[in-house]
Parts: structure tokens; C-alpha cells; sequence
């Protein structure tokens, strides 16, 4: 293998590591909130997103003779500013997860840049198939809660308002 498939390689398997963390971000906090309907389906809908995304890299990876093991998953540990992403203790949660996850979407969009230029160098159609589709569900994604960090907000100001306890 040369030099550039060795890199593309290592970086598919660390989007695929990208990819558990984003899960186990996404589902605790679509399994805590109550009263933000519109931000749990959207949730729900990028958690199965999620896991056709993994699907998409283990078939890159079983293709290149890759191992896409939870294991090694777990000893790639991801960056450790993004280990911190949840914020289940602050009152605020859903205004903070609405920052968290807006990070982890655009660390997503530059991992999947990333890879693409690697597959489009190396000529890789597939791979540049099925990473652009990763890429624009990271895009959507990334959009959706950047139109939504304001209403989001203003939701949640207006339950404080009214007293509501239960503000998750
Ligand atoms: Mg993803
Ligand atoms: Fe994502």
C-alpha cells in the first residue's frame, strides 16, 4: 500500500471512531429531552443517519483489508476537547448540546473534506460516492441546528419564564 492509501486508510478508520463518539453524544441526549420535540426528532433522524454513515466506512474499510473494530475504536480515543461534548448537569443542556453538537458537525464536515481529497487523489470513486453522501448529511445536519441555536434558546427562555421545572 502506498504512502496516501496508508493515510486514507488511518483516517477512515478515525472517522469511523468520529462516528461511535457522535452516537454516544447523540443518544443520551435524545433519551433526556422532554420538552424540545422538533431537536429530538431531528436527533433521532441523524442517530439513523449515523449508523448508515458507519455502514458506508466499514464497507470502505473491509474493501481496503481495514479492521473496523469497536475495540480499536475505543483505543483511536477521540480528540479530548470533544470527550467533554455533554453537559447533562447544566440547567441549560439544551442550549449547550445545541453548541456541542454544532462543533462536532462541522469536525465531522472537515474529517469527510478530508478524506476526499485524499480518495479523490488517489482515484477512489467509490469512496468519493459514498464519503460525499457522509459529508452532505453532516452539511444537513450542521445547517438544521445552526437555524436553530436561536429558537432553541428563545424555548428555552420562555419555559424558564413560565416557571417549567422540567426545562430538558
Ligand atoms: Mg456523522
Ligand atoms: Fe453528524
Amino acid at each position: 500500500m502506498n504512502e496516501v492509501s496508508s493515510i486514507f486508510l488511518s483516517g477512515l478508520r478515525n472517522a469511523h471512531a468520529m462516528e461511535n463518539q457522535a452516537l454516544s453524544i447523540m443518544k443520551p441526549q435524545v433519551s433526556r429531552i422532554e420538552n424540545y420535540p422538533e431537536v429530538a426528532r431531528r436527533l433521532e433522524q441523524h442517530i439513523a443517519e449515523t449508523e448508515v454513515q458507519l455502514s458506508r466506512l466499514d464497507q470502505l474499510l473491509e474493501g481496503m483489508g481495514g479492521d473496523n473494530s469497536t475495540l480499536k475504536d475505543m483505543a483511536l480515543s477521540f480528540t479530548g476537547a470533544m470527550a467533554a461534548l455533554g453537559h447533562t448537569v447544566a440547567p441549560d443542556e439544551i442550549v449547550k448540546n445545541s453548541f456541542a453538537n454544532y462543533a462536532f458537525e462541522h469536525f465531522e464536515i472537515a474529517a469527510y473534506k478530508s478524506l476526499l481529497a485524499l480518495a479523490n487523489h488517489i482515484g477512489d470513486t467509490r469512496a468519493v460516492e459514498l464519503l460525499t453522501q457522509n459529508l452532505r448529511e453532516e452539511q444537513d445536519m450542521a445547517a438544521w441546528l445552526d437555524q436553530h441555536i436561536e429558537p432553541v434558546t428563545l424555548q428555552y427562555a420562555a419555559l424558564r419564564e413560565v416557571g417549567e421545572t422540567a426545562k430538558r
